[in-house]
């Protein structure tokens, strides 16, 4: 496969994640929760959790925006429902690492899955706040109060 042909496939899978979402919805009971927004863009999420003994074991979330600020949500919530609060907060920590290396560090694809077609927008910095947002909503959601 080229190179043409892949980032076809990434921007294919960001834009099926962003028409149909998973997990869209927030929790009616959340054990915790936050609100984004990303005033250069006007993307806004607001992320549901349910956390039951350290795992998460519910997500839902609502919001509106852009393509990728949508699909990374989308993704997100494929990623940490029913993980470990630590598992989630380490994927957290090696998401932001990529998406801020501006290209030079890739996402694993055996952690990250399809949430890999995000890689390239590292290399955008003005997209980078996007693809952040539902993942500083899980951080702030995570923090203890
Ligand atoms: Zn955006």
């Amino acid at each position: 496969m080229t190179t043409d042909d892949l980032n076809g496939l990434y921007q294919q899978l960001i834009l099926d994640h962003a028409r149909s979402p998973h997990a869209k919805g927030v929790l009616a009971a959340p054990t915790a929760s936050s609100h984004q927004v990303n005033p250069t863009c006007g993307d806004e999420v607001t992320l549901t959790l349910e956390v039951r003994d350290g795992t998460i074991v519910a997500i839902g979330w609502d919001g509106h925006g852009c393509s990728i600020s949508q699909a990374s949500a989308s993704l997100l919530s494929t990623l940490i429902e029913g993980v470990s609060v630590a598992e989630a907060t380490s994927l957290l920590d090696d998401f932001r690492i990529a998406l801020r290396s501006r290209g030079q560090i890739e996402l694993d694809e055996d952690r990250f899955g399809d949430a890999i077609a995000l890689n390239g927008v590292s290399r955008y910095v003005a997209r980078v706040k996007c693809a952040m947002l539902p993942w500083v909503a899980l951080e702030n959601a995570l923090r203890p109060a």
